[in-house]
Formats: structure tokens, sequence, C-alpha cells
């Protein structure tokens, strides 16, 4: 499926993005381990001449990340994240949980995954441009979440901010159960559509929404209030 000319969309249990820049390419989220192969794939049919420059880290958990390792070993990307995740990427910070069944699943799953820990190389904060991608900084589901908005095509990759149903017709909120503080999540989620105005949303789980206009609409209504 492809949305815009230069964006590649990489759809799983977790979706990544690729976007050709005119020297060289860059992704978004890295997803789980397996799915390196897809990206690998994808890189060598859609941008065969051009190296991997970036790899945005859209926030630490673990189906977003485990891949990361295995993609630096084979093109050297640079890292880039918020500085308030890169300390749970690189594992010199515990990441912390909300405690309950979901902090004990996170334990799990990194116990289980093993997921080595991965180097930063660049930190970026509220409203920067880098790679033509403006970054907006919306803690709750994490603590370094980013949202990123492509300058030229107005996509917005907002990986685990909101979800969007496997139709691609509607927004859904946060995952309660995976929000470290899920008021903040929800708040997030309105200023980031407060803030921008895209011509397609790319969530990390659930379908892409072309032209969302009224789904954005639709989840203002309902969530504004809460
Ligand atoms: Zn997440």
């Amino acid at each position: 499926m492809r949305f815009f000319e230069k964006i590649f969309f990489i759809p799983g249990f977790v979706n990544c993005y690729l976007i050709e820049r005119d020297e060289y390419c860059i992704l978004i989220d890295a997803g789980m381990s397996k799915k390196a192969k897809k990206i690998t794939q994808k890189i060598s049919e859609q941008c065969p001449n051009k190296i991997l420059k970036a790899i945005f880290v859209t926030h630490a958990h673990q189906d977003h990340t485990a891949g990361l390792k295995t993609l630096v070993r084979l093109y050297d990307s640079e890292i880039i994240s918020h500085k308030k995740e890169s300390g749970y990427i690189m594992k010199t910070e515990e990441f912390p949980t909300r405690g309950g069944f979901s902090g004990f699943m996170f334990k799990l799953l990194d116990k289980i995954m093993a997921i080595p820990a991965c180097n930063v190389d660049k930190l970026v904060e509220d409203n920067e441009i880098v790679h033509g991608l403006r970054i907006l900084h919306l803690p709750g589901h994490t603590p370094g979440t980013i949202a990123l908005e492509d300058i030229e095509t107005q996509a917005l990759f907002c990986n685990d901010i909101i979800n969007t149903n496997k139709e691609g017709t509607a927004i859904l909120p946060p995952d309660k159960n995976y929000a470290l503080d899920y008021d903040q999540a929800i708040n997030s989620s309105i200023k980031m559509f407060q803030t921008s105005n895209p011509k397609a949303i790319m969530p990390g789980h659930g379908s892409p929404i072309l032209e969302p206009e009224e789904s954005i609409k639709l989840y203002l209504e309902e969530y504004k209030k809460v």
C-alpha cells in the first residue's frame, strides 16, 4: 500500500514507515525483531541505492525497538529519539511502568525478548525539524513519546499516541493498559490534533487514515471533554 510517492508503509503488528529523501532514506520505528527482514526488503525494493541514514524511535516500547540493533548493524544508521526516552533505549535507565499487570508484562517481555541496548546518536526536542520531520513531544504513553509530521506531505506519524481501527476509518484513544499516564496521554493526543493539520494519519497500530479531517473532528468531540 502506498499513500504518498515517497512514503512506504511496512504494515504488521507494529507499523513502520520508510521515507525516501533525495540523498538517503529514513525509517520510523524498527518494530519487532522479525520486522528487520521486511524493512531491509522494502529498502532494497524502493530505495536500492540509498543508505538508511536515520531511524527515529517514537518511544522505547519493545515492540517498536526490538529490531533496532539488527538494522544498525546492517546500515550503521543514526538513532534519533527524544531525550526523555533515550535512557530506556540505551538501557542506562529502567523503563518506568505503572505497576500492576501491564507493568509485570513489560518487565517479563523485557526479560524474554532480551532486547540489546542501543546507542542513541541524536536527541530531539519539541518543534525541532530533523530530516524534514517536525517533532512533536507528546508524553503520556511514555515520557519521551514523539509524533513526527512530514513537512512536505503533512503525513503525521503518531505511533501509540492514538490507535486506529483496522479499516482505517476511525481514530481510537491510546491503550489504557499501556499508557504510563493515561490522562496525560489523552491530553497529548488532543494537543497533537490541535497543533497539526494532517493530511494522513500513520499510526503504530491499526491502519493509516487518509483525509482524516472527519475522524479527527469525531475524536476531538468525544475525548476533549474527558
Ligand atoms: Zn507503545
